[in-house]
């Protein structure tokens, strides 16, 4: 049983707002005295007094001090997510992107006074293409979504240099929500596929469906299950023989990193996420960056400009007739890439297969040890996460929601509740290879204790969370009418 719980104890302030807090005369500074006398303001000249609120220097460092408890990060407790890898990201790299020489360097200052910039962006896109096994990388896209579209658009261009149209493409039931989001953006009509009872794709539903209309296939793989796509070879081989494209979605790379590169697979075309494998945080609402890796056959419809190198001296090319165009003003989030390059150099070929064999590692050691208590619809090994759901619970009316929200009371981000959607009641974890033994020990022990509560006192769970500072909102309200003042 549980001793310890992280993180809540219920010592959360309640914070008002500054000026509620301000007592007249009441000051954070202390200047020396003045050598001239004093003389009033003009009001003529300054307006009415600003109204400022009066703090002593303890007052507003306990003001922002609690502000900043309020919220939650992989700074401050665990953080399942799964689909999300919200692993730590180490600062060394914040302060790499920070330094002068990138921080201040100016996009239009032109090739010729940027080479550092474009060696980097070189260098990162052959050390892309090289850990997913690729011939060329664009850095363009601004997320992942972005980088489906990217892909999506270089498969459009690829059918219609070919001079021959398709209309749609195949999407199975384990992809990410935003791959047909993507394929319809492009214009594609998204035929869904349903995997087989492994949790994988079976190739011959992919035979019975694919055919010279169909211009492709999105795969993500690692599966939102988080299962590997075990026949992806025989499926780039179904698709290839009809004239279509493999799109592979590469946002879970973390699984797999240094144990396959997906371009030797068969795949054409495939998105990363810098902004959950390669060092940058994610789901801060800040920018990130979806690279998009092709094979030789594709390389000319990627986006412009490009960076190439010529002997020792890299530039901007803009001449490519087939390309798609330009995706983002100047050449993306530079930022995002100089961290994902500091965290490639510092790991290593060797530290990043480390990392992958971690995250799988961790995920497993979830899985084996909370079977017995959460329903567990593939009981495979699985990679970088994996996918529980609220069939045993439901037995006394307690659902995924209702222990995701008890978890809070237990000091723990919930994981991700309700995806992938082929899960009913899923409840899916991704530990990611940064959490130690001890904390993934704390968070096994939290959803057993839970369990356990959901039989004996489940007004616990249905009444959950009682320790943080919100507890349980209206959904729908939180959503439609966020209330965004503490
Ligand atoms: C996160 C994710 C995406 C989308 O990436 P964004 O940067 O959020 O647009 C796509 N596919 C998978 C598998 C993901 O996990």
């Amino acid at each position: 049983m549980m001793t310890q719980r992280p993180g809540t104890k219920g010592l959360i302030f309640n914070e008002p707002n500054v000026w509620d807090k301000s007592r007249e005369g009441r000051c954070a500074i202390s200047l020396p005295k003045a050598d001239v006398e004093r003389s009033p303001l003009d009001p003529a000249l300054t307006g009415d007094t600003p109204n400022l609120p009066q703090l002593s220097e303890l007052d507003v460092v306990r003001h922002y001090t609690r502000l900043s408890q309020w919220n939650f990060g992989v700074d401050s407790g665990m953080y399942p997510l799964g689909s999300c890898t919200m692993k730590y990201n180490p600062k060394t790299n914040e302060v790499q992107a920070a330094r002068q020489g990138f921080a201040g360097a100016h996009p239009l200052a032109g090739d010729e006074c940027s080479q550092g910039a474009l060696r980097l962006m070189y260098d990162l896109e052959r050390s892309l293409a090289e850990i997913t096994g690729f011939d060329a990388v664009t850095l363009q896209p601004a997320a992942g979504a972005h980088g489906e579209l990217t892909g999506m658009l270089i498969i459009h261009a690829y059918h219609a240099k070919q001079g021959r149209q398709r209309s749609k493409i195949i999407i199975p039931d384990t992809a990410h929500g935003t791959n047909p989001a993507s394929a319809t953006l492009c214009g594609y009509k998204s035929v869904n596929l349903k995997s087989g009872p492994k949790g994988i794709l079976e190739p011959e539903a992919v035979a019975e469906i694919m055919d010279e209309e169909t211009a492709g296939i999105m795969i993500t793989n690692p599966n939102t299950l988080g299962l590997f796509e075990e026949n992806i070879k025989e499926i780039c081989e179904i698709v290839h023989a009809k004239g279509g494209l493999v799109y592979g979605d590469g946002a879970n790379m973390n699984a797999i990193m240094g144990v396959v590169q997906p371009g030797k697979l068969g795949i054409d075309v495939l998105h990363l996420n810098l902004h959950k494998t390669f060092s940058t945080p994610h789901g801060g609402g800040g920018p990130g960056s979806g690279p998009v890796a092709v094979n030789e056959k594709l390389t000319p419809f990627l986006p412009v400009p490009r960076v190439e190198k010529e002997l020792d001296t890299f530039k901007f090319v803009t001449d490519c007739p087939d390309s798609i165009g330009r995706l983002h003003t100047f050449y993306g989030h530079f930022g995002v890439m100089i961290k994902a390059y500091a965290y490639i150099l510092t790991m290593g070929a060797q530290g990043l297969l480390d990392t992958s064999r971690l995250a799988v590692l961790n995920a497993n050691y979830i899985k084996e040890s909370l079977k017995g208590t959460l329903n567990l619809p593939y009981d495979r090994p699985c990679m970088h996460e994996c996918v529980f759901n609220d069939a045993k619970q439901q037995e006394y009316h307690i659902s995924t929601m209702d222990m995701a929200k008890r978890l809070l009371d237990y000091g723990f981000h919930p994981p991700t509740v309700y995806f992938p959607l082929v899960v009913d009641g899923a409840f899916m974890v991704e530990p990611t290879e940064t959490e130690s033994k001890e904390d993934i020990d704390q968070f096994i022990d939290a959803v057993k204790a839970i369990a356990k509560e959901a039989q004996t006192d489940p007004e616990k769970l249905t009444s959950a969370p009682v320790l943080p500072k919100v507890t349980r909102l209206d959904e729908v309200a939180a959503a439609r009418k966020p209330c965004l003042r503490g």
